[in-house]
């Protein structure tokens, strides 16, 4: 099975940037998407009521079944999740690895986006064959 490139919206990408630019805790919200011939294609990024602290969010429970009723009637999903990590780098966590199987577990090509506001880095990643892989992607304006 091939797992789709990536391509984000430019402007999606600055979104998620905005969102997470406060570097006093973890904030995360969900990426979304359609599948095209060749690239899984991130389009939107929404956040909703999370709980967070410097190490660790996740997002309430009303959150996640309002976007999954708002998802139900439309051809977009939810091709992933995005979280920051504010000083400590781009990568998953052992908790991140658990979040980020359960999203592949519902969708094999979700993927995972880790931001740290204060490096001003970020990166994509999978996991393939128990290993986490970081994943090369494209924009589009
Ligand atoms: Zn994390």
């Amino acid at each position: 099975m091939k797992l789709k490139d990536i391509k984000i919206k430019k402007k999606t990408l600055q979104k998620v940037f905005n969102y997470t630019e406060d570097s006093s805790k973890e904030i995360g919200g969900l990426l979304i998407g359609s599948l095209a011939d060749d690239f899984l294609i991130i389009d939107d990024a929404i956040t909703g009521n999370q709980s967070s602290t410097p190490i660790h969010f996740s997002l309430s429970e009303d959150f996640l079944v309002e976007v999954a009723k708002k998802f139900g009637e439309s051809e977009d999903y939810i091709v992933g999740w995005f979280h920051s990590h504010p000083g400590f780098g781009c990568f998953l966590s052992s908790i991140d690895r658990a979040t980020q199987k359960i999203y592949q577990s519902l969708f094999k090509h979700a993927v995972a986006l880790v931001i740290d506001p204060v490096r001003k880095s970020h990166k994509f990643f999978r996991i393939i064959e128990e290993e986490v892989v970081e994943l090369d992607y494209q924009t589009f304006e």
